[in-house]
């Protein structure tokens, strides 16, 4: 089998007996992007096994790293996060089934060239490890509303920030009811 860049030929794997694998050492540049509102810091590393199987090859990806560069939401300010992956794997299948509405989550090997292209599958395995929110710490006080100032860096004396009554009390939703009452 050979490798360029994260296209495998795997010409020789497909003559193989089932259950036959390959592995290979991942420490690439990653030449696509992932997403816009990420910058990546290192190569990826990892492994990716290739396993003939019934109706396709399985793929594995395992200890996958990549440092990304991420866009804090609440203070715009970049932040490193670490991408970790243990395991992820999937199917390459050799043909595609008509009748399956599911092809968003389908691999397929490209049958005229004997080849995987991991790209789609590495991609989708980094953005599963996003953060759900991107912050840069817990604690990010974010933009003042008014001024625009980075709040982490210090107050900077607009009215908007002391809190009011109604975000001091948002985890006590009966009592702003009652003061919505009042009024
Ligand atoms: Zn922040
Ligand atoms: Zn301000």
């Amino acid at each position: 089998m050979k490798k360029a860049g994260f296209i495998f030929e795997i010409g020789q794997l497909i003559r193989s007996e089932q259950g036959t694998s390959y592995k290979f050492e991942l420490d690439d540049e990653v030449a696509f992007e992932i997403d816009k509102n990420a910058e990546v810091k290192s190569n990826v590393q990892g492994f990716v096994s290739f396993m003939k199987v019934d109706r396709g090859i399985l793929v594995e990806i395992t200890a996958l790293y990549l440092q990304l560069e991420l866009k804090c939401m609440r203070c715009t300010k970049k932040f490193t996060h670490k991408i970790i992956s243990k395991s992820a794997s999937r199917v390459f299948l050799f043909e595609r089934k008509k009748k399956d509405s599911d092809v968003f989550d389908e691999y397929f090997v490209e049958m005229k060239s004997f080849s995987i292209d991991i790209t789609d599958f590495l991609r989708q395995e980094i953005i599963l490890h996003f953060p759900m929110i991107p912050v840069c710490s817990s604690s990010c006080k974010g933009l003042c509303p008014l001024c625009g100032k980075k709040l982490n860096d210090g107050d900077c004396g607009c009215k908007a920030n002391k809190p009011t009554k109604l975000q001091l009390q948002t985890h006590k939703p009966l009592s702003i009811l009652k003061d919505l009452y009042k009024e």
